[in-house]
């Protein structure tokens, strides 16, 4: 069974094609710039080079058409006719409290994703314009949504109620939600896999790390406390992102510096993380090289990751009673030795031992074990792949209905 696994940005649009139950990706490709000037499409047919196509694409029908023909192209794709084609799996980003796991994509189901726009106003608006261009092009395509925040929808609410008037959680819906779901479910329970352990038995946290970060323990399978919030700012210091601030001095500096509420939402999102404290890079990368050249920002922007990454953990093995395993995941869990090491660190008195050998070698891709033989908590590199469950997801729901 053939399924389109599509990821809706405003302006991009990311694709992978499963050969389901393989799980087996045959192309995927990017369409950026879509409704502004130097549009493009990369495709790859797996296994062969990429082709890149600079054409106008005007919206999202247009973009998703292009993609078709590619998937149906003679020389570049992988479909001999549409027919073949079984489902579309999408990314959405917010469920609310509605989504508690993926579901086939009605008229309601619009409607619902629709209500949580003022929850996720960059997101849900392109993830819905994806969901109607597909609608539009194949009007009898199954469409199946996966949500990111669907994971988090089994926390309590001693973990999910903020200390504010009661009123604001039910006139505004303000809660923590988290994010990055379907990525911790992924690493979660392929830990599980690798453990050679049934997930029910696992006490886990989970490290996403990459430009927007947050942490997860996962307790017998399921979320029961993560690092982001209502939004994606709080948490652990990020790309561009504070992590956790005290809001009185976000107050504090609205007030000092005159700025709106959008404007103080443009510093929190956007100015502030590794940017905002070294003026160099959001990217881990620079840091780290700026701080092998004696940086001393670059070296605190370090110090505080590695620190707040081990406290959310000490935290949630508090939560959890107990921890058997640390999981490091997306760009920085996946690649960066150096932070790994620092937060290993702090966790020696957990029984949490790093293997400096292991852990150097576990970068670009690899997955497994970077923990010393006689860790009583095993450290695990798992690279993500929130597509898989998608196209997981998808095949589940259409072979039922
Ligand atoms: P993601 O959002 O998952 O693509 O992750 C992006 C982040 O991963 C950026 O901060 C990158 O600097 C970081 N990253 C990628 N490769 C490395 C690496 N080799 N060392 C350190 N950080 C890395």
């Amino acid at each position: 069974m053939k399924i389109l696994v599509l990821n809706c940005g405003s302006s991009s649009l990311k694709y992978q094609l499963f050969d389901m139950p393989k799980e087996m990706v045959t192309a995927k490709g990017l369409v950026e710039r879509i409704g502004i000037e130097g549009s493009r499409i990369k495709h790859t047919k797996v296994g062969s080079n990429a082709v890149v196509k600079d054409v106008d694409i005007a919206n999202h029908k247009v973009a998703l058409k292009y993609v078709v023909d590619l998937l149906l192209d003679e020389n570049n794709g992988v479909l001999e006719n549409l027919s073949e084609l079984a489902a579309a799996g999408h990314r959405v980003v917010h469920g609310g409290e509605k989504f508690a796991s993926s579901v086939v994509i009605d008229v309601e189901v619009i409607e619902a994703i629709e209500e949580c726009v003022p929850l996720a106003p960059l997101h849900n608006p392109a993830n819905l314009m994806g969901i109607r261009a597909m609608k539009e092009l194949l009007p009898d395509l199954p469409q199946i949504a996966v949500f990111d925040t669907a994971f988090h929808q089994t926390m309590p609410p001693k973990a999910y109620i903020y200390g504010l008037p009661y009123r604001y959680y039910t006139t505004y819906k303000g809660r923590r939600y988290g994010f990055h779901g379907t990525s911790h479910y992924y690493v979660a329970y392929r830990a599980a896999q690798l453990l050679e352990k049934p997930i029910e038995d696992l006490k886990i946290v989970t490290c996403h790390l990459g430009n927007g970060s947050s942490i997860t323990a996962v307790d017998g399978g399921v979320s029961i406390g993560t690092s982001l919030g209502f939004g994606t700012v709080p948490g652990v210091i990020m790309g561009t992102r504070s992590g956790n601030v005290d809001p009185t001095l976000i107050l504090h500096i609205m007030e000092q510096e005159g700025l709106n509420p959008a404007q103080m939402s443009h510093v929190l999102h956007k100015e502030s993380g590794f940017w905002g404290l070294t003026g160099i890079s959001s990217d881990l990368r620079d840091i780290e090289e700026a701080m092998e050249k004696g940086n001393e920002r670059a070296t605190l922007v370090v110090e505080i990751l590695a620190y707040g990454i081990a406290k959310f953990i000490g935290a949630y093995t508090a939560a959890m009673k107990g921890l058997d395993a640390i999981v490091f995941t997306a760009g920085i869990g996946e690649n960066s030795a150096l932070i790994r090491n620092k937060v290993c660190d702090y966790l020696g008195f957990l029984g949490v031992h790093c293997d400096p050998g292991k852990n150097d070698e576990m970068t670009g891709g690899k997955e497994g074990d970077i923990s010393k033989d006689d860790s009583s908590v095993k450290v695990l590199v798992v690279p993500t792949n929130e597509e898989l469950v998608i196209a997981k997801d998808t095949y589940q729901l259409v072979s039922q209905s």
